[in-house]
């Protein structure tokens, strides 16, 4: 099927367009940089910027594809998770594409096409397969039964997401927001074993509750701690070994339980998705130890990995491949929207 598919639950206004798993256009504004100086994103910026972005976000991406509105199968959109304000004008911007083409409407959840966004690189995914979702608001395992239909959270992190982790260490060095990209590049010219940082929820005791759990508010801690002692006694801050530290713990944990899902539920395939999937180590680690496992690992090339409309496209050509029922013209945005409901 020919899906376009709109993204805007946070801030990327994203308009992609797939035929199947072919990616023909993949259109992405980002209002990041208005949220700079916030350091984190403003949700009234946001929509502002959706408003302004939407329609020749969608121009470019008919126009790269070279497709007519008229030969759509279908309208895909995030319905949630997301900031509400900001989903509503990608929802009423589809909802409004869909009754003037007279094309039917997906409203589809935002992490789900995190996941399937793979399909575009790698193809079909063989299931079950585990999947690890770290992303700005979340952090999950997976075990996806079927991309369209049936997707099941087995574990999550009780706190902090890992990319929320990552852009408040990123402040605590005083480096930009967000603070994903500047960190792992940091980390490259560092030390890993210079700091010796705690990895959340791994002790035996902690494993019999939360094996499948993640908790990045105590490392988070940790480095602010350790800066701060720092500059009391009056010494300087290796801002890259302290990012190099960071970044292992925190991927340490992640590939470990990720490991730990796949040997326990006996998952062959393994994949990764959301913004903190374009992290180096956290991409080198994985295949490290899921090669290690015997685990077929897929990976989305890092710029598929942060939001964007194929994503949600793919998801909608996967939706209408299972003879997924189009949404109602009056569903409304869930901010909240869990990942068992894939589409709305
Ligand atoms: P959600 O998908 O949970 O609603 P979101 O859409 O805001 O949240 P994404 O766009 O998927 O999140 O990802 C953004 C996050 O990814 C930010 O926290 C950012 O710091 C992080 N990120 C981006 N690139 C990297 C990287 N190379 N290393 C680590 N983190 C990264
Ligand atoms: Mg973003
Ligand atoms: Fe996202």
């Amino acid at each position: 099927p020919l899906i376009l598919g709109i993204e805007s639950s946070c801030d990327e206004t994203g308009v992609g367009i797939v035929r199947g798993n072919e990616l023909l256009a993949n259109e992405v504004a980002s209002s990041v940089e208005q949220h700079v100086r916030f350091g984190g994103v403003v949700p009234e910026v946001a929509s502002r910027a959706h408003l302004e972005a939407m329609v020749p976000a969608l121009e470019r991406a008919l126009a790269t594809a070279d497709v007519d509105l008229s030969e759509l199968d279908g309208i895909a959109v995030t319905a949630g998770p997301g900031l509400m304000g900001a989903l509503v004008v990608g929802l009423a911007s589809a909802k409004a594409l869909a009754a003037y083409t007279n094309k039917p409407l997906y409203g589809l959840n935002h992490l789900a096409g995190h996941v399937a966004v793979d399909l575009l690189d790698h193809g079909s995914l063989p299931t079950p397969a585990g999947a690890l979702l770290v992303s700005g608001g979340h952090t999950e395992l997976l075990v996806v039964n079927d991309i369209a239909t049936d997707i099941v959270q087995v574990g999550g992190t009780i706190d902090d997401a890992a990319g929320e982790a990552y852009d408040k260490v990123a402040r605590v060095l005083g480096l930009p927001y967000p603070g994903g990209p500047v960190i792992d590049k940091a980390a490259q010219l560092g030390d890993p074993k210079a700091i010796r940082f705690p990895r959340g929820l791994t002790t035996r005791k902690d494993l019999e509750k939360h094996r499948f759990d993640y908790s990045f508010s105590g490392l988070k801690t940790a480095v602010s701690r350790w800066v701060e002692t720092r500059e009391r006694d009056g010494l300087d801050v290796p801002l890259n070994d302290v990012a190099a530290s960071f970044q292992e713990a925190a991927c340490d944990v992640l590939t470990a339980k990720a490991v730990d899902l796949c040997e326990h539920h006996g998952l062959t395939h393994f994949l990764i998705g959301g913004g903190v999937a374009a992290n180096s180590r956290l991409r080198g680690l994985l295949e490290e130890r899921m090669a290690a496992a015997g685990v077929e690992l897929r990976r989305p090339r890092p710029g598929l990995c942060t939001d964007n409309g194929a994503m949600i496209a793919v998801l909608g050509s996967e939706v209408v491949k299972k003879g997924g029922k189009p949404s109602s013209m009056d569903i409304g945005a869930n901010s909240g929207l869990p990942i068992s409901t894939i589409l709305v």
